[in-house]
């Protein structure tokens, strides 16, 4: 399965998407997240660390460009990208480290990192969608394929 187009007529509808995805993911796994400035991106990143057990808030690592969270059964690192100045600012940041670890990398607004973030297994796409969002997802490693269908079988 390489794409999956799904209604998200609300905000729980963003979150237990997230959540979805986050049962899912049984290894590492790196997911991009495009869409406007509040379409959604750290709505699904809370349902999604919110199912693995984290509890409080998740705001946009804006200044900080990440936020760890030690999750099992893996790592979660929440990136945010929106103001990075350039590519380069994320490699003097390590970023290398973070994709090599057995964890899971959400990545908000992965063009501004294009060329250093490594490829995906999927990406989310959100987009304004009426009063809602409609959320595309794309399968981009044969891993993030399996994420697809697990997904699609969960939403139905
Ligand atoms: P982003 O990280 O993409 O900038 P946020 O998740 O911070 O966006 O903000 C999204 C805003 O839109 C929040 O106010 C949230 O309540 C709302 N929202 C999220 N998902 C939906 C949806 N499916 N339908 C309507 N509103 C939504
Ligand atoms: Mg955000």
């Amino acid at each position: 399965m390489k794409e999956l187009v799904l209604p998200l007529p609300d905000e729980a509808a963003t979150v237990a998407l997230g959540a979805t995805l986050a049962k899912a993911c049984d290894r590492a796994s790196v997911i991009y997240l495009y869409g406007d400035l509040g379409a959604g991106k750290t709505t699904f990143s809370r349902g999604f660390l919110q199912a693995l057990g984290h509890q409080g808030k998740v705001k946009s690592p804006t200044y900080t460009l990440v936020e760890p969270y030690t999750l099992q059964p893996l790592p979660v690192y929440h990136f945010d990208l929106y103001r990075l100045a350039s590519p380069e600012e994320l490699e003097f940041m390590g970023v290398r480290d973070y994709f090599a670890q057995d964890a899971i990398c959400l990545v908000e607004w992965p063009q501004q990192g294009s060329g250093v973030l490594p490829t995906p297994d999927l990406e989310l796409h959100l987009a304004y969608h009426d009063q809602g969002r409609q959320a595309q997802i794309q399968a981009v490693s044969s891993y993030g394929g399996q994420l697809l269908e697990r997904i699609h079988r969960q939403q139905g």
